[in-house]
């Protein structure tokens, strides 16, 4: 049987991560990368390592730029949140009728953009709990074993083409209530990740701040509440707990960014979570207090805020 083939754009961790699994499976998969440079640094690598469990595993997956004609029909687009709409822009000239395009990114924002930059492709969405890291050029650590929730907002029927997911072993399922997923993830991000950063702490740290963790889930619930989530509000705090619980001794996402001084995807969490507050005019004053200091601190640190 033919397959579709997979474009991947970019080859940092969950692309990578996506990629190997999907090419050690015998599927045809090509990387999109960023430019000359890059795809010049990439072939001189050879190919791509994942490390699973110690171990280091190579993959010559073949990789191109932008510069290629080729169709795409089947893309995974595995870059941040702020640059998924830009880069959709540029490869949506090589969309196939039909093409389908299945976005990792984390939060909620980039993907209402990218869907409506390239209006006659299919958008899933996906949610991710997997976690990878870069540990050198070219080279990806999985690091945390999670799930892959994906579902098309627009369109409940499931694509042909999940067993390939299956059979590459990347744990998944389809959902009908993804944006539900997508909103509960931002609310616990967002309860957790901007504290750990404004008071440069381990996630296990914020219990010695226990009301401000539960001022905010109070909040983080009115919102999904108003703006038709309620399902994401169930027990929010609870579940807020045992994530600071259970994850004490790491660095959030959003932490680990700003200690590399690496952009946040700060627009796309909390502001975005301001910014929904304010387009239904309610007032969540201790949200937008804290958008407000976690923007101020990123300022100071010659970060970009959005
Ligand atoms: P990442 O490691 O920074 O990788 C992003 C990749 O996108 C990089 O390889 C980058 O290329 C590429 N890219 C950016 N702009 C590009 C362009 N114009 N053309 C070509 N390539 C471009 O990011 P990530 O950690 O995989 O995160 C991707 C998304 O998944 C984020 O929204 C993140 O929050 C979410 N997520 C990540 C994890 C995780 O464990 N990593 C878990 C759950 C969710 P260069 O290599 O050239 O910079």
């Amino acid at each position: 049987m033919q397959h579709t083939p997979w474009h991947i754009l970019g080859a940092g961790s969950l692309g990578t991560l996506w990629a190997c699994r999907l090419a050690r499976q015998g599927l045809p998969v090509t990387l999109i990368l960023r430019d000359t440079a890059r795809l010049a640094s990439y072939q001189a690598a050879g190919g791509l390592t994942l490390v699973e469990q110690g171990i280091g595993r190579h993959y010559a997956v073949p990789a191109e730029n932008f510069a290629s004609q080729t169709p795409i029909k089947r893309l995974l687009l595995a870059c941040k949140a702020y640059d998924a709409e830009q880069v959709v822009k540029r490869l949506a000239p090589r969309l196939a009728e039909g093409a389908e395009l299945i976005l990792l990114q984390n939060g909620l924002g980039s993907q209402e953009a990218v869907a409506a930059a390239v209006p006659h492709a299919r958008c899933i969405f996906a949610s991710s709990t997997e976690g990878a890291f870069r540990s050198d050029d070219w080279q990806v650590t999985f690091a945390g074993h999670g799930f892959n929730w994906l579902g098309d907002p627009a369109k409940p029927a499931a694509p042909y083409w999940l067993n390939e997911l299956a059979d590459s072993g990347i744990p998944h399922q389809w959902t009908a209530d993804i944006l539900t997923r997508l909103w509960r993830k931002l609310a616990l991000n967002c309860a957790i990740n901007p504290l750990t950063v404004l008071h440069d702490c381990r996630n296990g740290e914020l219990q010695q701040h226990p009301a401000q963790v539960a001022t905010l889930c109070a909040e983080l619930a009115e919102l999904l509440e108003y703006c038709g989530q309620p399902q994401a509000a169930v027990d929010l705090h609870e579940e807020v707990l045992r994530v600071i619980q259970a994850t004490a001794a790491n660095f959030s996402s959003m932490h680990q960014d700003v200690a590399r001084r690496q952009r946040t995807e700060i627009s796309y969490l909390l502001g975005y979570a301001c910014a929904t507050a304010q387009r239904h005019r309610r007032s969540l004053p201790h949200l937008q207090q804290l958008h407000g200091q976690l923007v101020q601190h990123l300022q100071a640190l010659g970060l970009p805020s959005t």
